[in-house]
């Protein structure tokens, strides 16, 4: 029996017909090639990875495991794991979220949770953050209602750089909905602002984590949540077996063997964080905020941001402007090796937006 495409479509849930699809960042490579950059004259500054990489120990760790069996389906209580912290919303929401439901967050902020909602059915309701792009507490009061399901907040936030306070934490979770804490910069910021802890103490606070940004793993894919117990079994009952994959798990207990040589990035990642806002401050055009996390957000004064996003993709370096009102005016840039800054740096020097 055959079918057309368009009976197919027919069956699909009518709200994700036409719905657009999360932007991801494109490969380096891709872009160079298209550009006819070189790539060793590239900086690739916009996805907040960490190009240091992998630990050695964990490139040889993965060499050494064997494949041929599926990874371990058993995971501690309280932890999910998944290929991702972007698996772990997207369980959360497939746990949470019935068509007419909603989630509740605070942008500018990481596109992830409304691509979710979207891909269930579900309702955004957007609670702007301030001109210090703090959450606006008696806003998330006011929006909070019966089919509100969750609240997704990062800390630091993505891509402002901010972080959550604990007043702000306890406010949050007093409002009745999960409250999903995505830490995935936390080891930027400092554990001490990590939240994780209040898990066990609070029956609605989920915190996700990620191997992607302090372990230089976001090609692999190895994220986790921390979660009240039943929960956490239920996640487990609704996900698909096998994930994380045998060499996410490797590279994951690997990652945390060889935590402090990987620490030592972070600290490295973060002496070049000031070094380039100090420099970034300095680019008559351009006015970096603070962040805690491995990326500055910059207001471009004069000019055009996105202008200048495709002006120095020309030269091999990749930051990321976001087409939305409250950035319009702005680029994202992640913090890497001294050797990407200087190439960002010297670009700069040599365009104007
Ligand atoms: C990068 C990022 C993640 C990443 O997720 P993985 O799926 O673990 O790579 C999650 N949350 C935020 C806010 C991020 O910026």
């Amino acid at each position: 029996m055959t079918q057309s495409v368009n009976s197919i479509m027919r069956l699909v849930r009518p709200e994700l017909v036409g719905m657009a699809g999360y932007e991801p960042v494109e490969p380096a490579e891709a872009i160079a090639r298209r550009f006819g950059v070189s790539l060793d004259r590239i900086a690739k500054l916009d996805g907040n990875e960490n190009t240091y990489g992998p630990a050695p120990a964990v490139v040889k760790a993965i060499a050494k495991a064997s494949f041929e069996i599926y990874s371990d389906p058993d995971q501690r209580a309280l932890i999910v794991a998944g290929h991702g912290s972007d698996e772990l919303i997207d369980l959360v929401g497939r746990a949470l979220l019935a068509a007419g439901d909603n989630i509740v967050e605070c942008g500018p902020t990481f596109g992830m949770y409304r691509f979710t909602a979207a891909v269930c059915g579900a309702l955004v309701i957007d609670v702007p953050r301030g001109a210090d792009f703090s959450i606006d507490l008696q806003g998330l009061r006011d929006a909070v209602n019966r089919r509100t399901k969750a609240i997704f907040l990062p800390s630091p936030n993505n891509p402002t750089g901010n972080l959550l306070t604990r007043p702000e934490l306890e406010a949050c979770l007093d409002l009745g909905p999960v409250l999903v804490l995505d830490e995935a910069y936390v080891e930027f910021a400092g554990l001490e602002h990590s939240f994780a802890h209040l898990v066990a103490q609070r029956e609605n606070l989920i915190v996700l984590r990620t191997f992607s940004k302090w372990a230089g793993l976001a090609g692999l894919r190895l994220g986790y949540g921390l979660m009240p117990e039943p929960f956490a079994d239920l996640l487990r009952v609704i996900k698909p077996p096998y994930t994380p994959n045998v060499a996410s798990e490797v590279a994951g207990v690997a990652s945390l063997e060889h935590r402090a040589e990987l620490m030592v990035h972070v600290g490295e990642i973060l002496a070049e964080r000031d070094r380039l806002m100090t420099a970034l401050a300095s680019v008559p055009y351009l006015s970096p905020m603070p962040s805690s996390g491995n990326f500055i957000l910059c207001r471009v004064l004069t000019g055009n941001a996105r202008l200048l996003r495709d002006r120095l993709r020309e030269r091999g370096v990749f930051i990321r402007y976001f087409n939305e009102p409250a950035l319009r005016d702005c680029v994202r840039i992640s913090v890497a090796r001294p050797r990407e800054s200087e190439l960002l740096l010297e670009a700069l020097r040599k365009v104007e937006p």
